[in-house]
């Protein structure tokens, strides 16, 4: 095994997993002089950010919604690249569409003012002027949480709490003391349909909002900041990422599934491919779900290295379809699409409480060609991605009769609201959370890692470092937490943890993103 100090271009990085996280560290670590292999399952980078074909069509089937682009500004120029010149962005004007039945509808945009007189029509001016509160809220919250939580590497309620000095705590403390999402929402949306859609933003952590902590409001600012598009779908972003860490010098190959990771003298030391192939190694990152670890799916050597999930604490899983399908009536298809039903609660209470599809679906449409005139679809047809939360698979199985019965109420719902979606069994692809625990193994279906619930649930979740010395943890399961920006901010953490274990004289020093990657 070779010393934590030798030359860097000497110290060989085994990276299991090309999900924006694992691509992530690949990139920074290749872009810093490591030698680096990055061995990936499936046939092509992206884990979640996978673009099946349906009917001919590549169909965005994981992450749609582009946010938090300066995380990937400084990614790319940390690598001496840009990602304009490796990628094709667009700012959307419409960050969503939302419709409660058929015409009553209301669009978010991404001029706050235009967001603002929407509002202001929809629900009267008075709950206008509580949006531009909640804006201000929920931006605080943001700007607070930002520094001492997100950039951080693995931030404690004590190490927080230093940073947060008086201003940051009075902050959070005008949430209410433990309030949760829900209800802190309450308090400034008299508008039920209102705190319904800012609710929703705790599902983009895996999480329900009536146990989601307040502060997740902060999701709702990462959107209002912007949403782009991604010319060639979000799967265009992985492949340029995965190009780019192989310019650096990175070994990318696919169809490897690592069956171990091996642990010589208490630290990792390699691994062990499906193919039977061992590979040493001087550091591993695993960008797996981190729950695959204790659960032995990588080997019984690395069973220490992070305990599994109780499956209560898991978040939420999704069923979902993936179409190119031609669409008929009057509602007005944008990019994004969130159909809501009345009854709220019950949807979670189905998934959480009681393990099953929910009865009343919210629904999401993704309608990858909409809503960017620089985009083009095939004339008649969209490409689509349908989704709706689901439980993780740790309870009982979803068996196919309920799954039918959840595909006929989701599609009835939109029909319902004025979409009519033409699916036949060729151009639909169906995915359950069973399918998604095949693609993601030791994940249950769960898409987040574990749910945000409760207010210590976000100091519960791994950092980078793992109980095993040169094993490190980078994805949407490990700190800050899911969500492709917040995956590959991980991804940087488990490279600049690492390259300090490499390079650090002072045993004291923290590891903290900033501007790309940089030390503290
Ligand atoms: C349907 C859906 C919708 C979503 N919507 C959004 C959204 O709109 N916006 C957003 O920001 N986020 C969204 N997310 C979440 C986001 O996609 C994820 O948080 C993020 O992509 C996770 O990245 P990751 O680094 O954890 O890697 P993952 O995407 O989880 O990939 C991990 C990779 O590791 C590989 N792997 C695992 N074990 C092994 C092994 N033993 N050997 C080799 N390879 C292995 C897997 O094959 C996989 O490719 C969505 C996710 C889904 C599924």
């Amino acid at each position: 095994m070779a010393s934590p100090l030798q030359h860097r271009g000497e110290h060989h990085v085994v990276v299991i997993g090309a999900g924006v996280g694992g691509l992530v560290s690949a990139l920074q670590l290749a872009a810093r002089g490591l030698s680096v292999t990055l061995l990936e399952a499936a046939d092509a980078p992206g884990g979640k950010m996978r673009q099946p074909l349906v009917d001919g069509a590549a169909i965005d089937s994981g992450p749609t919604v582009f946010t938090m682009r300066w995380v990937f500004d400084q990614i790319y120029a940390s690598a001496g690249a840009s990602i304009d010149q490796e990628l094709q962005l667009n700012t959307l004007p419409v960050l969503a569409r939302h419709a409660w039945s058929a015409g009553e509808e209301m669009d978010l945009f991404a001029d706050p003012a235009q967001s603002r007189d929407a509002i202001a029509r929809f629900a009267g001016p008075a709950e206008a002027a509580r949006f531009v509160q909640f804006c201000r809220q929920a931006r605080e919250v943001y700007d607070t949480l930002e520094g001492p939580f997100i950039r951080s590497q693995s931030p404690t309620l004590a190490s927080m709490a230093g940073e947060l000095g008086l201003k940051g705590l009075a902050v959070l403390a005008a949430l209410g003391p433990m309030s949760n999402l829900w209800e802190a929402l309450g308090k400034h949306f008299h508008d039920y349909r209102l705190q319904q859609l800012f609710a929703r933003y705790a599902t983009y952590c895996g999480s329900s909002p009536w146990e989601a902590p307040a502060t997740l409001m902060l999701v709702t600012q990462v959107e209002l900041d912007g949403v782009w598009s991604v010319e060639g779908g979000m799967h265009a972003l992985a492949r340029s990422l995965a190009m780019l860490a192989e310019r650096k010098g990175a070994t990318l190959r696919y169809g490897q599934r690592v069956a171990g990771i091996k642990v010589d003298g208490g630290r990792a030391s390699g691994v062990i491919t499906e193919a039977g192939e061992h590979i040493a190694a001087d550091s591993v990152v695993f960008n797996g779900e981190l729950s695959a670890l204790g659960l032995g799916l990588v080997g019984d050597a690395a069973r220490r290295a992070a305990p599994p999930l109780t499956p209560s604490k898991r978040s939420l899983s999704a069923l979902t379809w993936s179409l190119h399908a031609e669409t008929t009536g009057p509602f007005r298809l944008d990019r994004h699409n969130v159909f809501f039903q009345p009854d709220y609660a019950h949807e979670f209470g189905d998934i959480f409480a009681r393990s099953r599809l929910p009865r009343t679906p919210t629904v999401y449409v993704c309608a990858q060609d909409r809503g960017d005139p620089a985009t083009t679809s095939t004339p008649g047809r969209d490409r689509l991605l349908v989704l709706v939360n689901a439980p993780a698979q740790d309870g009982h199985p979803l068996n196919e009769s309920e799954i039918d019965a959840c595909e006929s109420h989701t599609f009835s719902l939109l029909a319902r609201y004025g979409l009519t979606v033409c699916r036949t069994p060729q151009n639909c692809l169906r995915t359950a959370p069973a399918d998604f625990e095949r693609l993601f193994p030791g994940s249950a279906g769960a898409l987040y890692g574990r749910a945000t619930h409760g207010w210590m649930s976000a100091f519960s979740r791994n950092g980078a470092r793992t109980r095993i010395p040169g094993l490190y943890a980078a994805g949407g399961s490990v700190h800050p937490g899911p969500g492709v920006p917040m995956a590959a901010m991980s991804g940087q953490l488990a490279a600049a943890t690492l390259m300090a274990h490499l390079d650090s004289t002072s045993r004291s020093r923290r590891v903290h993103i900033s501007g790309g990657m940089s030390m503290r």
